[in-house]
């Protein structure tokens, strides 16, 4: 098991390994190349923290797919501020079409909330929620989260992509914040 790591004035312990990761996204893949087979849907990747989990899962998945960006913040440390801003539109037309948005981690729900109902405003066809992490216990979303990787408590994560104040993307695994 990997050692703890300290970021900024904080310490994240060990939590999800490499190898948990993979068979948590393989198992994601599984499901959406079953309940896709045959269409083509279009992927919305919520960025920044979505990068890492989002290209290892596209390569897994069968078929024709179309892949876009979307970048939102919400996030000031290690505290959701409650406003979610977007800083980047889709920039594809997403009328008619079957939406899949990946994201790294659903926590109030918030963000989610609002990029659904954006996508459905502007006529998409369907829209559904694919995240790698989901904190049920944070969760005030009345909508389905589709495609839930690992649910996990009520604690901040890094690793994987998703960082604090700026650092910790590039970590293989993902870490805990020590609650000591
Ligand atoms: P929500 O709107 O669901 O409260 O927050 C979603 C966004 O907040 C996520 O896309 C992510 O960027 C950030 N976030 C929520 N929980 C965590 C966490 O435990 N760690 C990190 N690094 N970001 C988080």
């Amino acid at each position: 098991m990997a050692e703890s790591v300290k970021l900024h004035e904080l310490e994240f312990v060990p939590y999800l390994e490499k190898s948990d990761l993979e068979q948590i996204v393989a198992k994601l893949a599984a499901r959406i190349n079953s309940d896709y087979r045959g269409k083509c849907p279009l992927l919305v990747v919520v960025l920044n923290g979505a990068f890492m989990f989002a290209s290892d899962l596209i390569k897994q998945l069968n078929g024709d797919v179309e892949v876009s960006f979307l970048r939102v913040s919400s996030y000031r440390g290690t505290a959701s501020t409650g406003e979610v801003k977007e800083m980047m539109p889709v920039g594809v037309d997403v009328r008619g079409r079957e939406i899949i948005i990946i994201e790294d981690i659903v926590d109030t729900g918030r963000t989610m909330g609002r990029i659904k109902q954006k996508m459905k405003d502007s006529g998409a066809l369907s829209v559904s929620i694919c995240t790698l992490l989901f904190k049920p216990d944070a969760f005030e979303g009345d909508y389905m989260v589709d495609f839930i990787g690992k649910e996990i408590p009520d604690r901040f994560v890094v690793g994987y992509g998703l960082d604090y104040d700026g650092l910790g993307r590039n970590l293989p695994a993902l870490y805990q914040l020590n609650p000591k």
